[in-house]
């Protein structure tokens, strides 16, 4: 079958070397040069071109049982990426295709082609959409507020981390899909100036200057009737306090609790779930595959007509990784965060 020109004997790939305990540091991680193993049938082999940053990552640095096994030790992480094939011993793939994989944190890898999703060639839609707002972020922002927290229209809707690649596109969606207001937090100015002026938020509350409590009683006066949660903690709180009657809460991730070393004392409210009979349903993206399609279609249409924007936050260089991880955990993104490879 075809092959490229230049097929490379070695590359970088980011290994865990240590379990973190609280917030990771660059001790935790060392960037090793590694064979490159040509395909065999049935494989490709790739050269990445974007590497998806994503909060859950940090679960798999632990050892502890959860619903994604731990990264191993002195092994490369893995993690969603965009990649062009090199080479190719497998039917319907050929050298410059571009593919989206799960071997990320690396340079090149060599992988079977059932693997690979292949993604259109150009167009009008960056090849990054796929990691975003078109791929699992934006596939979770629409399971959380189709199935789970099924908005309805006229619903007012909360979203915090809503400066974030889900948290953004939730916002967005939320409104597409009926909401008559939508409530965002995140921390800082800059990012809720985007939450109000590019996302179309009716809201955007600043955490870092204020109670998230005080501050989201204040933005809704009559209650929320959906809470689309990405950080748990103190803002979980703030929501049960402000839900309404049958309120429903979408528990998509909580990541104030991610780097925590003790358990967290909030949410102290638990017992208005009883009282507003509210329904609190956690959800992983990865049980809700069969939604892809359904997703793709409405959620492409948007992005076409110019109803969904995304934003994206780039970090040039494999070296840079980590950092860039780390920088993501503690808000410096706004939006998706990728690293982009040399070509
Ligand atoms: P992201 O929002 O782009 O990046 C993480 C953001 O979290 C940071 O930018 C930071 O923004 C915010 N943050 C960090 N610590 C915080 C704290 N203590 N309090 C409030 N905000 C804090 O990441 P993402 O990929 O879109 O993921 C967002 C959430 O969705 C995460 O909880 C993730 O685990 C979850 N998720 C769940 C699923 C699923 O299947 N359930 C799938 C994908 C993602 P600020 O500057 O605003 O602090």
């Amino acid at each position: 079958m075809a092959e490229a020109t230049t097929v490379p004997t070695t590359g970088r790939a980011w290994h865990l070397i240590a379990r973190p305990a609280g917030w990771p540091t660059d001790a935790d991680f060392a960037l090793r040069e590694e064979p490159v193993r040509a395909p065999r049938a049935g494989e490709v082999l790739v050269r990445n071109r974007y590497l998806s940053l994503d909060p859950y990552m940090r679960g798999r640095m632990n050892d502890a049982k959860s619903y994604t096994p731990p990264f191993r030790l002195d092994e490369p992480m893995t993690g969603d990426a965009v990649g062009e094939v090199l080479a190719s011993e497998a039917e319907g793939f050929e050298p410059g295709d571009l593919v989206l994989h799960q071997l990320g944190w690396r340079e090149f890898a060599t992988l079977p082609a059932r693997y690979a999703t292949p993604l259109p060639a150009a167009g009008e839609v960056p090849v990054t959409a796929y990691l975003g707002v078109l791929g699992m972020t934006g596939l979770t922002a629409y399971v959380g507020l189709r199935e789970i927290a099924k908005v309805r229209e006229g619903d007012v809707v909360f979203v915090s981390g809503a400066g974030g690649a889900v948290g953004g596109v939730a916002g967005q969606l939320a409104r597409l899909m009926g909401a008559s207001r939508v409530i965002g937090s995140a921390g800082g100015e800059e990012k809720v100036r985007v939450l109000t002026e590019e996302f179309g938020f009716d809201a955007g509350l600043d955490y870092r200057a204020a109670p998230i409590g005080e501050q989201l009683a204040k933005a809704a006066p009559e209650g929320i009737d959906v809470y689309f949660d990405n950080v748990g903690g103190d803002h979980l709180e703030a929501a049960f306090d402000v839900l309404n009657l049958h309120g429903r809460v979408a528990i998509c991730g909580l990541i104030s609790a991610y780097n925590a070393t003790a358990p967290q004392v909030a949410p102290r409210n638990l017992p208005l779930i009883l009282g507003k009979r509210l329904r609190v349903e956690g959800f992983l993206v990865p049980d809700h595959a069969d939604l892809r399609p359904t997703f793709l279609d409405e959620a492409g249409r948007w992005l076409a007509e110019g109803k969904l924007v995304h934003r994206e936050t780039v970090t040039d260089g494999i070296e840079q990784a980590v950092d860039a991880f780390l920088g993501m955990m503690r808000g410096a993104n706004t939006g998706k965060s990728l690293v982009r490879l040399d070509g």
